[in-house]
């Protein structure tokens, strides 16, 4: 399998290529050539892990079976349950738990296996790299234990000094491993994504260091994601919707190539919080940014979908010009406008906004009814198959433990903590930086490997 970008500057690259660069050179999405048949009948007995291997094999054509092999073994044998993502039936309701990997959310799943396919990669090409990222709480702790103690790389994760919770810098900084830096800014996350452009834009700075980065858009993520939507159509044994809570796009569209692959896919529901970037873009067909509004799920507390433009890419048949144009169109004007093209996107996806009053209301409903919490991302999931009113598989996509104020004003206590994340309790690894470009560049400096 080759790789190209969305908006037709990169073509003919192999896979490893496409996860070492990240986001495509000219600005674009790394997308695969073209999107192969996996038949749903033929994952009948297997497990994650085989369902996994299948699929992986159909777009990694540089890498050896065995080391294939290998690699999924690493990635998923850190998760506390056999089964990986283990599926629970409520009445209607399927939750998928995505959450069984070392750091209680569904980043894990890809993570894992992006953190040792780049030690892969590096040790075959005798290459280092310098990660650099910034969190406002979750993707932080993923990467870093997707990359701790791994070989030839380094992960500096920035985050606000007081802007995420007492468990989650505890998940980066409880750390034994000498490549992981976490770095408290004093500042916001945004100030924390402002220093990570401006080093990246430094293209000499970048060469000399080796620097990359992890966000979502690598497509080794969402060939991890591709495995559980499979494995939920196994565990289900007949057609099904699945809700989604998202963000980024990274998550539904997923679902999205899992049912181009050929798994029949009954629905798409789409679940966002008070941040309906994606919810309008469905329901309106109108692609436009907002101000970011603080919610109870802050992991979807996103505008911008990063993953958003290789819908695009299908909607308009596969036409990079086309898409070029588009992001050009949205870069410029901060939005866009679908009407030819609502129908299409409609039969694609169902969409729902969940308020914050809804996310408490429907963990309260749940726990009620079935005994068992959900985390308030899974609930905007869950309150959608509740309006969309069909059974379906909500993809649960976080502990509950790890959002214990939202659960504790739904239930009036908090969720049991998972023994792991009770345990943690010492800052080993913290590093404190200014909020200023220069600070973190000379700290980078200091500390990156060459
Ligand atoms: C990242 C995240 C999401 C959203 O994922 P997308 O890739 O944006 O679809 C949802 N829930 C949790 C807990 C997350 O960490």
């Amino acid at each position: 399998m080759l790789y190209k970008s969305t908006r037709c500057g990169v073509k003919n690259i192999s896979f490893k290529d496409a996860v070492m660069m990240g986001l495509a050179t000219d600005g674009g999405l790394i997308v695969p050539e073209f999107v192969p048949k996996y038949d749903p009948q033929s994952i009948k007995n297997k497990n994650f892990k085989s369902i996994a291997f299948d699929i992986f094999k159909l777009y990694i054509d540089d890498i050896k079976e065995d080391d294939v092999l290998e690699l999924i073994e690493k990635s998923y044998s850190t998760f506390d349950d056999d089964e990986i993502t283990p599926l629970r039936q409520f009445g209607q309701f399927y939750i998928l738990e995505l959450f069984h990997g070392p750091t209680y959310a569904f980043k894990d799943i890809a993570l894992q296996f992006l953190g040792n396919l780049f030690e892969h990669i590096l040790k075959k090409r005798n290459q280092t790299l310098n990660i650099l990222g910034a969190t406002s709480g979750d993707t932080g702790s993923a990467a870093i234990y997707g990359l701790k103690g791994k070989k030839n790389v380094k992960v500096f994760i920035l985050y606000p000094q007081n802007g995420v919770s007492l468990t989650q810098e505890l998940q980066m900084c409880d750390i034994d491993d000498e490549n992981v830096f976490p770095i408290a800014v004093n500042g916001t996350f945004d100030d924390c994504q402002y220093i990570i452009k401006e080093i990246f834009k430094d293209a000499a700075f970048k060469e000399k260091y080796h620097l990359g980065s992890i966000n979502s858009i690598n497509f080794a993520r969402i060939l991890a994601q591709i495995v559980y939507y499979y494995y939920a159509f196994l565990k289900v044994e007949k057609n099904v919707a699945f809700s989604v809570p998202t963000g980024n796009f990274g998550d539904i569209f997923a679902g999205f190539l899992a049912k181009l692959m050929g798994l029949p896919i009954e629905k798409l529901i789409l679940a966002t919080n008070e941040n309906d970037i994606l919810y309008r873009f469905v329901c309106f067909g109108e692609y436009a940014k907002n101000q970011v509004k603080k919610t109870l799920s802050p992991s979807m507390d996103i505008q911008v979908a990063s993953n958003f433009e290789r819908y695009l890419y299908y909607l308009y048949d596969q036409n990079c010009s086309k898409v070029k144009d588009l992001m050009q169109e949205f870069n410029k004007n901060g939005k866009l406008v679908f009407n030819d093209k609502i129908l299409q996107i409609q039969s694609d996806f169902s969409a729902y906004r969940v308020s914050d009053e809804e996310i408490l209301q429907t963990i309260k409903d749940f726990y009620g009814k079935y005994n068992y919490i959900i985390d308030p991302h899974t609930a905007c999931g869950v309150k959608s198959i509740i309006d969309e009113s069909i059974p379906a598989v909500c993809l649960a996509t976080a502990h509950p433990a790890k959002f214990s104020q939202a659960i504790e004003k739904a239930l009036g206590f908090s969720a049991p903590m998972p023994q792991n994340l009770a345990k943690l309790s010492t800052k080993k690894r913290k590093f404190k930086e200014d909020n200023s470009v220069e600070a973190v560049e000379h700290f980078i400096k200091e500390h990156a490997i060459s």
